[in-house]
């Protein structure tokens, strides 16, 4: 079996595409959505992910805003700016880009968010909306992967479900979508024994742990619909020759870097019946779900 590529980059299209007669229609009314950015210490990952979400904004006429703070700054700093964003009329959305800094209190700025405004659906009462199934705003990359799984027609309902990973933003917010979506749902995590035996129960199975090429074909059910959540930067050559195809690899030889994800794409492709790319698969959706926040975060708050 080859497994089927799950092209996020085309479905997040297709979402934004949708978006663009909505952005009209409030433009119309006289209300613009904007975005207020928070991007806080240096980490170069996180330069490249608001770029490429400030990037789709301008792409769909969606206002934008960066308020940048060096890696010394304090929790005041950051929460005054977050404070200014709630206030202000013209921010619909506002996204805290973590990690911040050692030095700020995450959890504090985070609970500053006005819920209302909150479109990473990070804010204790987002989250425990979504808990209760009256869900606002969901995290974009769970929400993403949903969207991805409906707009290619596979079903979610009876199926068994496994989720490799139990981060607040990625692992336990998709356990309670595929859940909700009637799915019989498995959570792994770090603490879970004889893990292969585990994941092979999926029918469909997300990987989000952060670990380059960690889901090999002993993890995967033959037939399975393999999500790989993870964007892991690789460096070293022999990684690199355990995970690019030839195409990539001599990209990689030219660079010397190469984005892979959680899952071992050469050896799952041969077990599974579809599977995402990275790059290419869920970021690309992360993206687009961000965008359709922000959209309906104006739409409500207007
Ligand atoms: P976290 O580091 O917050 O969580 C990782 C989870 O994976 C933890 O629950 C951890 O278990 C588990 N884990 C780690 N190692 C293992 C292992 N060897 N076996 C089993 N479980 C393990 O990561 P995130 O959820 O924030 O992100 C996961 C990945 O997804 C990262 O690569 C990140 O870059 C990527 N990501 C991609 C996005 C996209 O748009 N495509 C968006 C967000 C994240 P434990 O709880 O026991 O420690």
């Amino acid at each position: 079996m080859t497994a089927g590529l799950l092209d996020g980059t085309a479905t997040a299209k297709a979402i934004k595409d949708e978006l663009r007669a909505e952005i009209e229609a409030l433009r119309a009314r006289g209300v613009r959505p904007g975005l207020g950015v928070v991007l806080a210490g240096d980490n170069p990952a996180s330069a490249v992910y608001v770029r490429n979400k400030t990037r789709a904004c301008d792409d769909l006429g969606i206002h934008h805003e960066t308020a940048l703070f060096a890696a010394t700054t304090t929790t005041e700093e950051v929460a005054a700016k977050v404070t200014e964003y709630a206030r202000r009329g013209d921010i619909h959305g506002i996204l805290v880009q973590l990690p911040l800094p050692a030095g700020v209190d995450a959890g504090r700025v985070l609970a500053l968010v006005d819920p209302a405004k909150d479109v990473d659906g990070f804010h204790p009462e987002n989250l425990g909306r979504l808990v209760q199934k009256r869900p606002r705003f969901v995290p974009c990359t769970p929400a993403g992967i949903l969207e991805l799984l409906e707009r290619h027609g596979i079903a979610v309902a009876g199926k068994r479900a496994v989720v490799l990973g139990r981060s607040d933003i990625v692992g336990k917010p998709m356990a309670l979508l595929l859940m909700h979506a009637d799915a019989t749902v498995t959570v792994c995590h770090s603490r879970t024994r004889d893990l292969p035996k585990v994941t092979r129960e999926g029918d469909i199975l997300v990987a989000a742990i952060g670990r380059p090429g960690f889901v090999r074909a002993e993890h995967v059910k033959p037939g399975a619909v393999v999500i790989d959540v993870g964007i892991n930067r690789v460096e070293k050559e022999e990684e690199a020759r355990d995970l690019l195809d030839e195409v990539r690899l001599a990209d990689f030889a030219r660079k010397g870097t190469a984005l892979v994800g959680d899952v071992h794409a050469p050896s799952v492709r041969d077990v599974a019946s579809a599977l995402t790319p990275v790059p290419g698969g869920v970021g690309p959706l992360t993206i687009a779900m961000l965008m359709k926040n922000t959209v309906k975060a104006a739409r409500l708050g207007a």
